[in-house]
């Protein structure tokens, strides 16, 4: 059977349980165990899907279709564990699993309320195919005494009551601030978050104390003594020059082997630090880098395009340099700035994206780049883009656009429901796209001797897609006549999936999100071979 660890957090949130839960989870797959990484929000909405970048930061997507917290992506960059569907829930999901049971009947007349009917959903939700794991850690969204978080709270306390207290472990995540003006580190905040977490019936058997600075002794053991957990299983987090430290932090502070302490288990092998120390080594040290401007909508929070941030840094370690984020707002830039503004990079990126604003500054960059054979990555929306662009000032179709946010023009992007009622025939993959985002991993075949092969290395590649909107096929000829190569295409050749122009050192456009897939140990080629281009450049 499974072990289960529950991660909470207390004082305030961002404090890296997320973080925290995927180096804990690096750590003992490391020492030979087969670990699973879940997340529990507590917010109303369904899933992450429809809430905008701006409140939650990035939507990450998974294999199999879900749209996620972006914690799942921390999880499957530090662990390689690939996310499911099933490894992110969330109140409103719950709520509306069980009010669906209630509408059919299901509950036989009884009155249905938070306790057990809510928590029974929860403790369901934590189980469900988690026979092979050795180990389930399960994070808790926001922090203990939010009201959200409270039926969750209950549900892992009954749970670990179902399953023998032996087999479930209970972390929680504190803060231990510093106070310049008096020079102390305090410990009061922990000791009531532990208050108010075994006020609802929880005690930690381990807490993580989050700190600016070292936590001298005599501090932990008042927290060891206040909190009523063995001095050995506080465990201090000093904040990490790079996120790439944490798992050799959390391996020096002993987590992982208090953890299987705890579980009465042996290591399997010892834990291998070693590749994080060698990309830990050259985030830190490297003094070459590349300026890579990213123009999008959201460029103003930062987590609002995580994982492609960390895709970039992670192109930046197989290239050993670092990669300078130049973010520049796609609604506020003008046309008769772009020069400027792109004088000194090396290379230009246009993330994915929704709705017409901005979009005019994007083509224009786009332009820009094509013309001065900078090299240029267009994600989802940022393809679509260049396709406009291309159509625009190269096909002179003038009104080339997209069905998304132009109701006339001729419509190289469009739904594919819409070509279908026009009377064209078209099938797409045998999934329902009409009107719904094509989400999840989709295969797409790689063009002989095209530029995106050597990137790949592969004929056949399968890559995460989250879009609604897609480039009319019909079109390719007249593209590929001047010069704009579809290189990848779906299975049956209806959808492109890749475009790249032929006379450009580096011009590549995909109708997926690589940034998905990269992982610091295993940087994804698409961004290696980038920010190598960008290396070369100028
Ligand atoms: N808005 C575009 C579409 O739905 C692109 C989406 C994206 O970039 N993720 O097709």
């Amino acid at each position: 059977m499974a072990r289960y660890i529950f991660v909470t957090g207390g004082v305030v949130s961002s404090l890296g349980k997320g973080l925290s839960s995927a180096s804990l989870a690096y750590l003992l797959q490391s020492r030979g165990y087969k670990v699973r990484l879940r997340k529990l929000d507590p917010y109303l909405n369904v899933d992450p899907g429809t809430m905008s970048p701006f409140q939650h930061g990035e939507v990450f997507v998974t294999d199999d279709g879900a749209e996620t917290d972006l914690d799942l992506g921390h999880y499957e960059r530090f662990s390689g564990v690939t996310a499911k569907k099933t490894d992110n829930i969330t109140t409103g999901k719950i709520y509306s699993d069980v009010l669906k049971k209630e509408r059919k009947g299901q509950y036989l007349g009884k009155t249905v309320q938070v306790i057990p009917h809510i928590t029974d959903r929860i403790k369901e939700f934590i189980k469900h195919d988690t026979s092979k794991e050795d180990f389930v850690i399960c994070e808790i969204g926001g922090i203990v005494g939010d009201i959200e978080s409270l039926p969750f709270v209950e549900a892992i306390r009954q749970f670990s009551n179902d399953i023998g207290k032996k087999n479930a472990l209970f972390i929680h995540l504190t803060l231990v601030p510093y106070l310049k003006a008096s020079d102390e580190i305090k410990t009061k905040p922990t000791q009531h978050s532990v208050k108010e977490l075994r006020s609802i019936g929880i005690q930690p058997d381990i807490i993580i104390c989050r700190s600016e600075r070292p936590i001298p002794l005599d501090h932990r053991k008042k927290i060891s003594l206040f909190c009523n957990v063995d001095i050995k299983n506080v465990i201090e987090t000093v904040d990490v020059k790079t996120i790439y430290e944490a798992p050799i932090s959390f391996f020096n502070q002993k987590l992982d082997i208090q953890v299987l302490n705890y579980f009465k288990l042996k290591s399997k092998k010892p834990a291998n630090l070693n590749p994080w120390k060698k990309i830990t080594k050259i985030t830190l040290n490297t003094k070459r880098h590349v300026n890579i401007a990213i123009i999008g909508k959201y460029v103003e929070l930062k987590d609002a395009y995580k994982s492609l941030d960390e895709a970039l840094t992670h192109g930046g370690i197989s290239n050993n340099l670092k990669v300078n984020l130049v973010r520049i707002d796609s609604e506020k830039l003008k046309v008769s700035e772009i020069k400027n503004k792109l004088k000194n990079v090396s290379g230009i990126l246009i993330p994915g994206g929704f709705g017409k604003r901005g979009t005019e500054g994007k083509i224009e960059a786009i332009r820009y780049a094509r013309k001065n054979k900078i090299p240029f990555l267009g994600i989802c929306y940022g393809m679509q883009m260049a396709i406009i662009e291309f159509a625009r000032n190269q096909l002179k179709i003038k009104k080339a656009t997209s069905s998304e946010f132009d109701k006339v023009g001729v419509h190289i992007i469009g739904l594919m429901h819409e070509w279908e009622k026009s009377g064209r025939k078209v099938k797409g993959t045998d999934k329902d796209l009409g009107g719904t985002m094509r989400l999840g991993s989709y295969d797409a075949i790689l063009k002989d001797k095209s530029k995106i092969r050597d990137v790949y290395k592969s004929r056949l590649i399968k890559e995460r897609h989250r879009h609604r909107y897609e480039v009319d096929i019909s079109y390719k000829e007249k593209f590929e006549k001047k010069g704009l190569i579809f290189s990848g295409l779906s299975p049956d050749h209806k959808l492109p999936e890749i475009i790249e122009l032929k006379n450009h050192p580096w011009f590549i456009g995909v109708q997926f999100h690589p940034e998905f897939k990269s992982r610091p140990l295993n940087p994804h080629p698409l961004f290696s071979s980038f920010i190598k281009a960008a290396k070369n450049h100028r």
